[in-house]
């Protein structure tokens, strides 16, 4: 890293930020090379709980499956969790990056997981009106008729967004009889 050019190194910000900054930014070979240095891949500060981040979750916000890709194959704990207890799974879907969500889906197990709200992927990706990501989720049985902490589950929120396509995607998705609340 010594000899690193790269933007994704911060000369104000300690060493251990750049493989966060790379996979954020889509640095495919900065990520590689910084995999091959033997750095860590997760940041879990004590002292500064919110800067809890892995390199996984960042390319997921920033939606670059193939360093998802990579960082699962190098052995990235794929049930990390930052400072609001979102996996990578979470993130991707509350950024609704689709192809993030289903590299993801092959390596997590806990596809309803919550956060620290009760918010699972399927929650985030309804909410936010992201159809494939909705649909990636169900098509790896997300449940459907989770709750997050205020009461709203994914159809709820996904009337309530104005995305009646979502409410489409899939027929079982109408269930649980929850649309009649929201007209
Ligand atoms: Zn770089």
């Amino acid at each position: 890293m010594e000899n690193h050019m790269c933007s994704c190194i911060n000369p104000r910000e300690d060493r251990k930020y750049a493989i966060l900054n790379a996979a954020y930014a889509g640095h495919v070979e900065c990520v590689k090379e910084f995999i091959a240095e033997g750095c860590e891949l997760e940041v879990d500060e004590e002292e500064w709980p919110r800067d809890r981040k892995s390199a996984l979750c960042m390319a997921a916000i920033s939606g670059h499956h193939q360093i998802v890709e990579i960082l699962l194959e190098a052995g990235s704990d794929v049930a990390f969790t930052d400072a609001t207890k979102m996996t990578a799974l979470g993130i991707a879907a509350f950024h609704g990056q689709a192809e993030c969500v289903r590299v993801l889906l092959k390596y997590d197990r806990n596809v309803d997981h919550e956060d620290v709200y009760g918010e699972t992927a399927l929650l985030h990706a309804a909410c936010l009106g992201y159809e494939e990501c909705v649909a990636a989720l169900i098509e790896s049985d997300a449940l459907l008729n989770v709750t997050d902490t205020d009461a709203m589950t994914p159809l709820i929120w996904a009337t309530q967004n104005s995305k009646p396509a979502i409410v489409k995607v899939r027929p079982e998705f109408m269930m649980f009889g929850l649309y009649g609340i929201m007209s």
